[in-house]
């Protein structure tokens, strides 16, 4: 027994009367339940937010940015290009070597830098300086394989930048704000590639964006290159949201666009809808006490830098008023973000008799010791509930964008293969995650429409697709 680990601090307060952890569980289980009812009011929710974002031109509940992306890549795309990669929690850099039809996509070479916490919460200077200098590093490994063709030619890149941004052009757009623990000061308002190009010109770096692009509208492009029936892009990672392929005839807010195309990709930025969600006291708590309260409720409830900490939450709360874990309350079990996203998978993946895979993670991560097998199970279900909870919702949005699509094409969409892109670590590592996106999309449009719907990884989509952008977007040609 580990009791010098144990560091106790408040005793569990004894003012609440204490429920049975049974009737606290089955409580909590009812309120972030989703039934087919639940998913079905919201995908209609989804759908019609959808529309009335595309149909407004400000203050709608979900902003449908224009992406200035209106010809995807044709597979014809030649030459080398650059993809710079910033999202969450780390950013790549990306040499891609194109070849066209034939050969397609014939190298890439990348780099992944984390981003330390600090340049998270810093000065934009800071962040896009950081940025150019590991961008400098990696161009100065550029092998014989990779060389640019002499001339008047500059490096090109495909900026892909995962945050709202209300783009002016196919190279130029400006944040709305941060997102996913991001709160670098001077950014919302500018235009990013300025910042990226001013950054650039203080290390003498002579490279110029040729897109800028949101991670979904990368991923489109990217999955696009192989497969025609892609329609829709979802990012389920850190942070989450969709894109798809949308008609400019049908749509006055975008025809402004004066393209010469008949297609667009609209970034819906999902992460900002909020309507019919069965939420909990847990998830309104967690959002209040974020750096963005407020916003990005359905980001807060279905993607990977928040499942973790509302389990923590609801194991806290738990804690403090039924038997869970004894009488006292450890001090990880109060900090927040102290247990992580993949924490939950592999609890749940736990199929040993004693659950020891749940008791060693609630050590390290929550410093919980002892805890009863019954306690460990009842850990589990809180896991599978926020779990479940999330990928059904996720699948309950993507299908509110295939009611739409489906409607506004008078049926003609579902009738035939039609293919949702998805990447995102939360979407790749959670196998269970997967499984309940999939089960709420063939609950919600039965199985036989549901057959004609592949949602499927595509595998480094985003590096690939902003590269193949870069050079469909290329300044030189
Ligand atoms: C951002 C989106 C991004 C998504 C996935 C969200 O927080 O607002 O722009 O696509 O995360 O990375
Ligand atoms: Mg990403």
């Amino acid at each position: 027994v580990s009791w010098r680990n144990r560091n106790i601090t408040a005793p569990r307060s004894t003012e609440i009367s204490s429920v049975s952890t049974s009737s606290f569980l089955s409580d909590f289980q009812s309120k972030c339940a989703t039934p087919l009812p639940v998913l079905k009011q919201v995908a209609d929710a989804m759908e019609s937010d959808l529309r009335s974002g595309i149909s407004t031109v400000a203050g709608a509940s979900l902003p449908m940015l224009p992406s200035y992306v209106d010809s995807l890549p044709s597979g014809n795309e030649t030459g080398i290009f650059y993809a710079l990669d910033l999202g969450g929690t780390n950013f790549r850099v990306l040499r891609v070597l194109l070849r066209g039809k034939e050969k397609r996509v014939v190298d890439t070479e990348y780099d992944v830098v984390t981003i330390p916490q600090e340049l998270m919460l810093g000065t934009t200077e800071e962040l896009f300086d950081f940025i150019a200098s590991r961008l400098a590093l990696f161009v100065e490994k550029e092998g014989d394989r990779f060389q640019i063709p002499k001339g008047n030619i500059k490096r090109e890149i495909g900026f892909t930048f995962s945050f709202p941004v209300r783009q002016t052009s196919i190279d130029s757009g400006i944040l709305i704000k941060w997102t996913k623990g991001f709160k670098v000061s001077g950014t919302a308002g500018r235009d990013v590639v300025a910042c990226l190009n001013e950054a650039m010109e203080r290390r003498k770096l002579d490279m110029c964006v040729s897109a800028l692009v949101n991670d979904t509208v990368s991923t489109i492009a990217g999955a696009h290159y192989w497969d025609n029936d892609v329609m829709i892009a979802v990012i389920l990672g850190t942070g989450t949201n969709a894109c798809y392929i949308e008609d400019i005839s049908a749509n006055p807010k975008l025809r402004h666009l004066n393209s010469t195309s008949e297609k667009t990709i609209i970034n819906t930025e999902w992460g900002a809808f909020s309507s019919n969600l069965p939420l909990t006291v847990f998830d309104k708590d967690m959002d209040i006490a974020s750096i963005n309260p407020g916003e990005q409720i359905f980001e807060k409830t279905i993607s990977g830098m928040y499942l973790g900490e509302i389990v923590r939450r609801v194991l806290l709360c738990m804690a403090e008023t039924t038997e869970l874990f004894g009488d006292s309350i450890p001090e990880k079990l109060t900090t927040p973000f102290s247990l992580k996203t993949p924490d939950l998978w592999t609890m749940q993946q736990d199929n040993s008799d004693e659950l020891t895979v749940v008791e060693s993670i609630l050590e390290e991560s929550l410093g919980v010791y002892n805890p009863s097998l019954h306690s460990k199970k009842v850990v589990v279900e809180v896991c599978n509930s926020i779990v479940t909870r999330g990928g059904r919702l996720a699948g309950a949005g993507i299908v509110g964008i295939l009611q739409k699509l489906n409607e506004d094409s008078k049926g003609a969409v579902l009738k035939k293969r039609i293919v949702v892109a998805m990447d995102g670590g939360l979407y790749v590592k959670h196998p269970h995650y997967r499984i309940h996106i999939e089960d709420a999309v063939s609950e919600l449009l039965g199985p036989e429409i549901s057959n004609n719907v592949v949602i499927e990884h595509s595998k480094d989509g985003s590096g690939i697709g902003a590269a193949l952008l870069a050079a469909s977007n290329s300044k030189y040609n």
